[in-house]
């Protein structure tokens, strides 16, 4: 029988090991999942929201738990932890409160007696999910997924299999039908089997464009839509007027948050040559700061990376880089064992042809790229196969709102801020970094039909 393993990525030790799922398993859940459906799209939206809002009290209550399993099966520090179980209950409570007005009907005048959109669910949906925020990421999925009355069935990162079961678990809590959100331990290489379900409605991947183009392959094949979330290069444009004291601040706070482990994580610095030098000093100190330690010592700021592989991955396009010119002006050495620990890194004179120019860096390495100018700096943020986010430091706020406004091919634009997510905020990308977007009501109307009704 296959088992996943669940690794303490600090100290490599066996934390445990979960059966992957028999097909008579995965075919029993899908069953239910549908049978739960079929009753939760009769409840009204003001009652699933009870049930929302008893899922966001029981992360509250366990949040301490629930941190501590997501500090030990990936590493991130038990303070980033926590806030991550914090945001999920937020994320819950905002779709409970704000269903209903994102789906009431709309009606049209038209020569109709009566026409009106109506949004109903779709039914069964997968969600294959990373290991990066495994918490967040699900329930920012699941929470508008369930209150537009959908199933959901979840594929997560095989690393993080307690989280699944955690999650899982909050929901059966919460007191929803059975079945009608659960996991399913399979290996990527059984996605296709599930998408290709008649009772599968439709599915959702968040990671690496690898995934995503298979699993969107598939679903096309079978004519089901997706919503993918993949990788992100970030671009940070840092001109000439920016407070340099704050842009290195943020910079550096948006490079290693997670340990550098986020999509929308800042990756590619690109200042203009005028403030070039002060901004690469003030940055490299931040960069220089945190404190790397056991993440649940609560005097580290930044853990292991979340897999010793992740971590080799890394490493080798750094050095790939170095090979084809960029120089390495702090950190870029593996440290030693135990643990996937990587030190906070810049890699000065980047340019295209370099992994740290053309890939996303999935971890706390920072690639600086000199521009002439602000439309130099535009250039080179837009020279990416990636569009999740972006942002501009400037103390010329029109200036700025402009370049993010119009300038930049990203699907958010901050101004003097890192980019984040917010349940009220449309979250998604454009290019390579995927299609479809989550939070908001954007995201609740990706998994509904949206029913026309005309009545002559
Ligand atoms: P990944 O290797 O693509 O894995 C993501 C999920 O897809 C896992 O559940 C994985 O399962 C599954 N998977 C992998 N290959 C598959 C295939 N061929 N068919 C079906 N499922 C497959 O990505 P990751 O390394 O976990 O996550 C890092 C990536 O996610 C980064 O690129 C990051 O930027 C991106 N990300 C994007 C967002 C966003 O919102 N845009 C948010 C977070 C992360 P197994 O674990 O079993 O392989």
């Amino acid at each position: 029988m296959e088992h996943f393993k669940s690794i303490n990525p600090a100290t490599e030790a066996l934390i445990a090991t979960y059966q992957v799922m028999p097909p008579e398993e995965v075919e029993s859940r899908i069953g239910q999942a549908h049978r739960a459906f079929l009753t939760w799209k009769t409840v009204s939206i003001s009652e699933r929201a009870k049930y929302l809002e008893k899922a966001a009290d029981i992360l509250d209550e366990k949040r301490n738990e629930f941190a501590r399993l997501i500090t030990l099966e990936m590493g991130k520090i038990l303070s980033e932890a926590e806030a991550e179980v914090t945001k999920c209950a937020w994320t819950c409570r905002h779709y409970a409160q704000h269903a209903a007005g994102f789906l009431a009907p709309e009606r049209i005048a038209t020569d109709a007696v009566l026409s009106y959109v109506d949004f109903q669910p779709l039914g069964v949906l997968l969600a294959v999910m990373p290991w990066n925020f495994p918490f967040y990421q699900v329930f920012r999925f699941a929470a508008p997924a369930l209150m537009a009355g959908n199933a959901g069935l979840l594929k997560h990162a095989s690393n993080v299999t307690g989280c699944a079961r955690a999650i899982q678990s909050v929901f059966e809590e919460a007191g929803v039908p059975e079945g009608l959100f659960s996991h399913l331990a399979i290996p990527g290489s059984r996605v296709a089997g599930v998408i290709e379900h008649p009772l599968v409605k439709a599915v959702t991947l968040t990671g690496s464009e690898k995934a995503g183009s298979s699993v969107a392959a598939h679903a096309g094949k079978h004519i089901k839509k997706t919503v993918l979330e993949l990788g992100g290069s970030d671009a940070y444009l840092i001109l000439e007027d920016a407070d340099l004291d704050l842009a290195a601040e943020v910079c550096a706070y948006s490079r290693l948050i997670n340990a550098g482990q986020s999509c929308i994580g800042a990756k590619r610095f690109i200042p203009v040559a005028a403030i070039y030098d002060e901004f690469l000093e003030r940055f490299r100190v931040r960069m220089a700061e945190p404190i790397l330690g056991d993440p649940f010592d609560r005097t580290a700021d930044m853990g292991p990376l979340a897999r010793l592989d992740l971590r080799e991955q890394l490493h080798i396009q750094v050095l790939q880089s170095m090979e084809k010119g960029a120089k390495c002006l702090l950190g870029g050495q593996m440290l030693p064992a135990p643990g996937a620990f990587y030190p906070p890194t810049i890699l000065t004179d980047v340019q295209k042809g370099m992994p740290a120019y053309d890939e996303e860096l999935f971890g706390p390495v920072a690639s600086v790229i000199r521009a002439k100018d602000e439309r130099d700096a535009i250039r080179i943020a837009n020279d990416s196969i990636f569009g999740l986010g972006s942002a501009v430091f400037s103390q010329d706020l029109a200036r700025a709102e402009a370049i993010a406004a119009k300038d930049l091919e990203a699907g958010s634009c901050f101004v003097n801020s890192f980019v984040r997510s917010d349940p009220r905020l449309p979250f998604g990308g454009i290019k390579t970094s995927g299609y479809g977007r989550e939070l908001s009501r954007y995201g609740i109307l990706e998994f509904v039909n949206i029913k026309t009704i005309y009545v002559a």
